[in-house]
């Protein structure tokens, strides 16, 4: 009765699984929108869900055995209600721009104007970047940093908006270690009345356990990835007051997709129950904790860091006064088993290709349970390979040193 296993089946892709997981576990994962989905979350999200249709919502669906489907979408958005202490949420976004633009569908009309962060400045392609969609079928005016101290400008922001009056104002950002102020862009919105979209996909995690400020009392809609600091399969989410939740189901189903993920959503499910507990606000504040110790340490090392500290789980790294741009140091970096990106800073004289700064976070590195002393130990790693990216020898001796650490760091998820 027993059917074959992968390796078996497909030898080829299974051997491409290991060779993932090994280099998922033999380096030191510091891109700052990744993280380990737990065993039990990669188990939901391997399931027999995968098999099952079921377009709609629970007790509204258009195809029968929906018995179990059911109750796996409203444990979902139960857990997530309570966490998050929202009134409604919506988890079937295939995952975070589709759920963005389901935003858009709710409460918008192509050629409409909508207002957010720009790329350059941190802010995501689908806040009306001129490649996104978003920035096609919508007349997109970006607000960005300020020249002094590289922080969003929120006077800048209420000027743009009562010069363009946007119908939706997005907060949300990518690239960006500050954290956001809320209550203002909710103040901005109602002058000019516009809808008033927080974008979390990076923050959740850090939202729901308390240790970054939530939107959620002054947003319309709060829209999230499920798979970054929130640790959950990859997907997206939708968050919203009562008044707005037809709007938006009907945006997600049927005015965008087709039959919701059910096995990840079981997974997200799994996500929130973990979330709920003690151990997931120590991991968020630990995230923190870790981001500001590494941003001093390199500031110490006299490495640019843009704002000059952080107050989220990520910082932006300028390498100008190293002399080296962002893109080799990235991938030398990536040779010594430290694996970031390549980023933009805020008036980058160079082009987005190959720009001026590294972007670090420290979500992957807190579940694997490293702390100060480890973020030390990171800081010197970059700093050794970024000032001589072309000695092969002393790379490959940290790529050593970095999989010995690793070693005895195991990751969740991850077999050993
Ligand atoms: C990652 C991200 C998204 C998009 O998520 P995907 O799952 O990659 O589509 C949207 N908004 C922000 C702010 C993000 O950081």
């Amino acid at each position: 009765m027993s059917e074959p296993n992968l390796n078996v089946v497909d030898p080829e892709i299974s051997r491409l699984i290991a060779d993932e997981n090994r280099r998922e576990f033999e380096t030191i994962r510091l891109i700052a929108s990744e993280n380990y989905a737990s065993h039990a979350v990669m188990q939901a999200t391997g399931s027999c869900l995968t098999n099952k249709y079921s377009e709609g919502y629970a007790k509204k669906r258009y195809y029968e055995g929906q018995q179990v489907i059911d109750q796996v979408e409203e444990l979902a958005c139960g857990r997530l209600r309570e966490l998050f202490g929202a009134e409604h949420v919506n988890v079937q976004p295939y995952s975070g721009s589709p759920a963005n633009l389901a935003v858009y569908l709710a409460f918008c009309n192509a050629g409409d104007t909508v207002m957010g962060l720009g790329l350059a400045s941190g802010g995501h392609l689908t806040h009306g970047h001129s490649v996104s969609i978003t920035g096609k079928y919508f007349k997109s005016i970006p607000y960005g940093v300020r020249r002094t101290d590289c922080r969003i400008d929120m006077d800048e922001v209420r000027a743009l908006a009562k010069e363009h009056r946007p119908k939706l104002l997005w907060a949300g950002t990518t690239a960006y270690p500050r954290t956001l102020d809320f209550a203002a862009f909710r103040s901005i919105a109602d002058e000019v009345g516009a809808i008033f979209a927080a974008d979390i996909a990076h923050i959740a995690g850090l939202v729901c356990a308390g240790v970054h400020p939530s939107p959620m009392a002054f947003a319309d809609v709060v829209t999230s990835t499920t798979h970054k600091t929130f640790r959950g399969p990859r997907g997206g989410m939708i968050f919203c007051k009562k008044e707005h939740a037809a709007a938006i189901d009907k945006a997600v189903f049927p005015g965008l997709q087709g039959g919701p993920h059910n096995h990840t959503t079981a997974g997200i499910a799994v996500a929130a129950k973990e979330a709920q507990t003690p151990a997931f606000k120590q991991y968020a504040t630990q995230v923190v904790t870790n981001a500001r110790v590494l941003a001093e340490a390199l500031l110490a090392r006299g490495f640019g860091v843009v704002t000059g500290g952080t107050d989220n789980h990520l910082m932006l790294i300028d390498l100008t006064s190293k002399g080296v741009a962002g893109k080799p140091a990235a991938q030398a970096l990536d040779r010594a088993g430290l694996v970031a990106n390549y980023n933009a800073v805020p008036f980058d004289p160079r082009k987005p290709f190959d720009p001026s700064g590294l972007r670090i976070g420290t979500p992957s590195v807190t579940s694997r349970g490293m702390k100060e002393p480890e973020m030390a130990r990171i800081a010197a790693w970059i700093d050794q390979v970024v000032s001589t990216p072309s000695d092969d020898a002393l790379i490959a001796g940290i790529a050593a040193e970095v999989k010995a650490l690793c070693a005895t760091l195991p990751a969740p998820g991850l077999t050993v």
